[in-house]
């Protein structure tokens, strides 16, 4: 191995995955096929509702597996749960359900 003069410290990038977060855990539980999301915002892109307010269920998701739901799950509010975003997941998942089950697991945590 060469000498450089420097090391690489290991990284710092937080995995997400040894995080704490039994509310994303029991809607994974509850709804698997949220694992299978890729953040690529097509849902996003395709919605409705974002065009009018700040909906985005690509941000919703990726708060929710950081535990910082109060930030964006008042934009499930404006959903009309019309489906479009359901078509066009490249991932296949079933995002109507899905923000159904958001909106059970997320509700039953605020009552805890
Ligand atoms: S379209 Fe599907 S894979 Fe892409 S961000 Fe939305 S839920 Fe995730
Ligand atoms: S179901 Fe909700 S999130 Fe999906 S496109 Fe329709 S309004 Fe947007």
């Amino acid at each position: 191995m060469i000498d450089f003069g420097y090391g690489l410290t290991p990284s710092s990038t937080l995995k997400i995955e040894n995080v704490a977060n039994p509310a994303f855990e029991e809607l994974r539980q509850r709804e698997p096929d949220v694992a299978k999301c890729i953040a690529c915002g097509s849902c996003t892109a395709s919605c409705s509702a974002g065009v009018f307010t700040e909906m985005s269920l690509r941000r919703v998701i990726l708060s929710l597996q950081r535990g910082r739901e109060k930030e964006t799950l008042p934009m499930l509010q404006h959903c009309m749960l019309c489906g479009k975003c359901l078509l066009v997941c490249p991932r296949g998942i079933n995002t109507r359900h899905l923000i159904l089950s958001i909106g059970k697991v997320y509700k039953m945590e605020e009552d805890r």
